[in-house]
């Protein structure tokens, strides 16, 4: 492994392997990428694999639209299918969570972006067979799908070798290098790397490396679950991505199957495994939600953290007190849909010194300060 770098990255998930990408890109190729696993191990390799304009916080839009426009260009760049399927997304909300799904409609239409508040009859017709009982509305998103995270980082990592990038898998990160105010290397299980940039892309594990820097960076790792069912007649056709807004449930196909997603528990394990008591609680809200779901068997199922902010935002940028440490962390639950952009404005911001793609001040880690 090499023992200097322009720039060390520390985690080798969808994040990591789209900077390392971004930056080879535009002409940083002395990178050393550290993942203590494997690449994709961590929750990168777990997801849903949505990508859904209702999903995040409204700062977050300009970035999904830059990922939106960088996967629709994903082949002719890449050589890649990034696997993009466009299911639509369609959330669905009681009472409670009405008046949030109508604001956010109204937000998504004042950007321009095509999202259709819909109703019973409506919902029914997109998703048959589900009980509607305690839903009062649903916002659909015609464009919004499914991707392939798998071949998406295969791809992001297989050009950043061609361009010279070092990808050094079972190698951790143990800590930073620092003199006076700026970073000047990271220790590692195989050695030390001398370097003036480290990027925090470490996913569950964000926190502890911001530590190493002094940060006291605010996430939470939220376990999900998902199961995958053997074949339902009545799924049998394409259904959106349907996603209960208040019990944080939902369902997609997958394969001849269903996937079903559930749960928030905090943890903060390695290599989440699943909890197979907490299927009970799965399957009863699905069948209350979705009584065909009584015709399938559970087939397989996994578990996932998604490092989550008290905002549900990202933490992109510099450190404001150590010069050459980078946080690409706090992505929650929308890593995967945000990673092509966020590869690309975090490599405008080390190369050129600004990301000129986007205003990316709304992520500054100083936003949490006082908190
Ligand atoms: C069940 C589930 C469903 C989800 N569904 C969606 C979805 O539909 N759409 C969406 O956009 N997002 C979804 N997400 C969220 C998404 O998976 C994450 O936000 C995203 O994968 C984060 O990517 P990452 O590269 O930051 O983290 P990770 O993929 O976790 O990568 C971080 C890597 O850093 C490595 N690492 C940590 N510490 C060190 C160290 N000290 N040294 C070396 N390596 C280290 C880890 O091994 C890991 O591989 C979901 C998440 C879960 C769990």
């Amino acid at each position: 492994m090499k023992n200097t770098a322009e720039v060390v990255i520390i985690g080798g998930g969808i994040q990591g392997l789209s900077l390392a990408y971004h930056l080879a890109q535009r002409g940083l190729t002395d990178i050393c990428l550290v993942e203590m696993n494997t690449l994709g191990s961590g929750s990168s390799g777990r997801s849903a694999a949505i990508i859904g304009h209702a999903f995040p916080g409204e700062n977050c839009l300009p970035l999904l639209e830059l990922s939106f426009a960088a996967l629709l260009r994903f082949q002719d760049e890449l050589e890649a299918d990034p696997g993009y399927e466009p299911i639509g997304c369609l959330l669905l909300a009681g009472t409670q969570g009405a008046p949030g799904l109508r604001r956010r409609h109204e937000v998504l239409q004042s950007k321009g972006i095509d999202s259709q508040l819909v109703d019973r009859t409506t919902i029914s017709h997109l998703t048959p067979g589900l009980n509607l009982e305690g839903i009062e509305v649903g916002l659909y998103g015609p464009r919004d799908g499914s991707v392939d995270p798998h071949s998406i980082m295969m791809a992001y990592a297989n050009h950043a070798r061609r361009l010279g990038v070092e990808l050094a898998e079972n190698v951790k990160a143990t800590g930073l290098q620092i003199e006076g105010d700026r970073v000047i290397g990271v220790h590692t299980t195989a050695g030390f790397i001398a370097t003036p940039r480290v990027v925090n892309a470490a996913g569950f594990r964000a926190r502890e490396v911001g530590a190493w820097a002094g940060m006291d960076l605010p996430i939470t790792n939220l376990k999900r679950h998902i199961f995958v069912t053997g074949p339902i007649p009545t799924y049998s056709r394409p259904i959106p991505f349907t996603y209960e807004v208040e019990a944080a449930w939902y369902m997609r196909r997958e394969g001849p199957g269903l996937l079903i997603g559930m749960g928030a528990v905090e943890s903060d394990e390695e290599d989440p495994q699943v909890d197979w008591s907490f299927l009970d609680e799965v399957v009863e809200h699905s069948l209350h939600r979705a009584p065909a779901l009584a015709e399938a068997e559970i087939k397989t199922g996994w578990a996932g953290l998604r490092p989550v902010t008290p905002d549900d935002d990202p933490i992109l940028g510099e450190a404001p007190h150590l010069r050459g440490f980078f946080n690409d962390c706090g992505w929650g639950g929308h890593g995967i849909m945000h990673a092509p952009a966020a590869g690309l404005v975090l490599a405008e911001l080390i190369v050129d010194g600004e990301a000129t793609s986007m205003d990316i001040s709304p992520f500054r880690a100083e936003r949490f300060e006082g908190e």
